[in-house]
């Protein structure tokens, strides 16, 4: 089997793909308060346009596939997309991106369609701060999506609370004892200066991964034991607490020591390939595939695009880039 490696020697074996870059939520880091510019929805690729891409990339050795969004569970049928490219051979790992308003009635038919597990977005456990935050979600459906997925059996369920200076920051300690309590793993993820939070200035909020582990360190004093190659890790510093199963991760994107280990590319809702969460490189995999391209033209072009994924990212150097780059296009 073909692999895709980059002129860095770096292997590409996981693809995050956003199936709309509608949402249900407006968490105010991401969304802009008048809203994001959003594609029409005859721009979206069809389910059979994007399992077609989906077994390509399969066929070139990507194994590992994460549905994100917007808000994934908002589209249509994300049941039925989950099946059909759990189904494609080379394909062993199907996993879910979800702010879990809608999980509770799709848990146990999206695990039974191969998604094995799945990552949360839980930035408090205050039902007025989760208000203010997503402008308007409601907490206790997504807390009931968080059940309904341990009920099923996913595994393992992360929870991702982005830490904010002076929104949730004195909340870390309360989240510790809600994830463990559940066996549920914990990532701490700091503001990026992407999306709203790249325009608006919400990346004032920032608060250092460093001091996030300082308090889960006193906080959970000798239970906490480092773990390493932790499987799909990606940026996050991982740590067990005491003989698990719950896992804490520090998450800090703008430091750059993940680069040089990155293994994903992600494709929007259109089949615009991303190459870089940071850079504005870019393939048009989707016009393509409407043009009337072969399987062998669009493997070329997704050979291509592979050979010229930037080094590193450049968030905080050349901020203008990616400043308007919303997170709810491109699948975070
Ligand atoms: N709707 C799904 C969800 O809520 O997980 C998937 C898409 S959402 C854009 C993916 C993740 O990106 C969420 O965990 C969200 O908190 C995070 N995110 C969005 N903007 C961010 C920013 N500026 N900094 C850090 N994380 C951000």
């Amino acid at each position: 089997m073909q692999s895709l490696i980059d002129s860095f020697g770096r292997r590409i074996d996981y693809l995050r793909v956003s199936v709309t870059d509608r949402c249900n939520y407006r968490c105010f880091y991401c969304i802009p308060a008048e809203g994001a510019d959003i594609a029409a929805r005859s721009e979206f690729l069809s389910y059979e346009e994007l399992t077609r891409l989906i077994r390509l990339f399969s066929e070139l050795g990507v194994g590992k596939i994460r549905f994100t969004g917007g808000e994934p569970l908002v589209r249509r049928d994300m049941v039925e997309l989950a099946r059909q490219v759990s189904m494609l051979p080379g394909i062993r790992d199907v996993s879910l991106s979800t702010n879990a308003h809608l999980l509770e009635q799709h848990a146990r038919e999206l695990h039974e369609a191969g998604v094995a597990r799945v990552n949360i977005s839980l930035d408090t456990l205050d039902p007025a701060t989760f208000r203010d935050i997503t402008r308007g979600g409601d907490l206790a459906a997504v807390q009931r999506g968080i059940e309904a997925a341990l009920a099923v059996g996913m595994r393992p369920v992360k929870l991702n609370m982005v830490v904010m200076k002076g929104v949730n920051d004195q909340e870390i300690e309360a989240m510790l004892d809600y994830a463990i309590a559940r066996g549920a793993d914990l990532r701490f993820i700091e503001t990026m200066p992407i999306g709203a939070a790249g325009r608006d200035g919400a990346a004032s909020h920032y608060y250092p991964a460093d001091k996030v582990l300082e308090r889960v360190r006193r906080h959970c004093g000798e239970e906490l034991v480092a773990v390493k190659g932790v499987r799909g890790a990606g940026p996050a510093r991982y740590y067990q607490i005491g003989s698990g199963p719950a896992r804490v991760g520090v998450i800090s994107a703008l430091s750059r020591h993940f680069c040089e280990g990155c293994n994903r590319v992600r494709l929007t809702a259109r089949g615009e390939l991303v190459l870089c969460l940071g850079q504005e490189d870019t393939a048009p995999l989707g016009a393509g595939l409407r043009q009337g391209w072969s399987d062998a033209e669009l493997t070329r072009a997704i050979l291509d695009a592979i050979a010229a994924k930037p080094e590193r990212h450049e968030f905080g150097e050349r901020e203008e880039v990616v400043r308007f780059r919303h997170m709810s296009t491109i699948g975070g």
